[in-house]
């Protein structure tokens, strides 16, 4: 293996979340594999999907054979962080494997964590709403479980708190690796926790709403977080959310 694949390797699997290798000493183990993984491009940035289109050409860089099954099986009954000291249930994630759109939220709360499922609280209950209100308004047929929903850590913040960054980076693995086996044709980004682990970006949901990003290949809209939206004071941002969401929708579906 030449020193550029070596850090092009390392390069993709940091991208994963991986800080830690560990090499084998049996000769062979570190044979050259035949296809791999090009350069990355790091570095969010905005495009504009009329003129700049993902490119068709980026090859999938999903480890071989991963899969939503699979990636569950690794998380195994996880105490990799702290936050699994205060969790009833991990939640990992709801709808479909193959969905074109795939919706990322902080963290469970408690309802979340009682049930096993993502966004089945009040904020769950808006989200929903605005998945399949803003559809059926903009004449596009799909249910809530024809998307697919996760978050960034899948067990339940002390007190509901924001993720700390290395929960955010411990659990951010297993978030990539579902995005990259799905790969959906967009992300959209609930709140300031999902952009800054998309994105790798400090801005916060109100500079980065509105324009399409990008992680990897795939184009990200940032919008506001439901639980945001509940609060009464915020009903300025619930317009801008929904003007958000039909630009996903019909980015996605048309
Ligand atoms: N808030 C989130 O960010 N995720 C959930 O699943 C529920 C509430």
């Amino acid at each position: 293996m030449t020193k550029d694949q070596v850090r092009r390797y390392l390069e993709f699997y940091q991208d994963l979340g991986l800080k830690t290798l560990y090499r084998r000493d049996t000769a062979g183990s570190l044979a050259a594999p035949h296809h791999p993984p090009p350069a990355l491009d790091l570095t969010p940035h905005t495009v504009n999907l009329k003129s700049d289109p993902p490119s068709p050409l980026v090859p999938s860089l999903a480890p071989v054979h991963d899969n939503l099954p699979k990636i569950l099986e690794d998380i195994g009954d996880c105490k990799r962080c702290r936050l699994h000291e205060g969790r009833n249930r991990l939640v990992f994630g709801s709808g479909a494997a193959q969905a074109r759109l795939v919706f990322v939220g902080e963290g469970p709360g408690a309802d979340e964590d009682a049930q096993g499922l993502p966004f089945v609280g009040r904020a769950g209950q808006l989200l929903t709403q605005m998945i399949e209100g803003t559809a059926h308004k903009e004449g596009i047929p799909i249910k809530r479980s024809d998307v697919y929903i996760c978050n960034v850590v899948k067990c339940r913040p002390p007190e509901n708190r924001a993720p700390q960054p290395d929960e955010m980076e411990i659990c951010g693995q297993f978030l990539f690796r579902q995005l990259l086996a799905i790969r959906p044709k967009a992300i959209c980004a609930l709140g300031s926790t999902a952009a800054k682990a998309i994105l790798g970006t400090k801005d916060g949901v109100t500079r980065l709403r509105g324009k399409w990003q990008q992680w990897r290949d795939i184009p990200v809209m940032v919008t506001y977080h439901p639980s945001y939206l509940l609060r009464p004071y915020n009903q300025n941002a619930k317009k801008e959310a929904w003007e958000d969401l039909k630009k996903v929708l019909h980015y996605v579906y048309d």
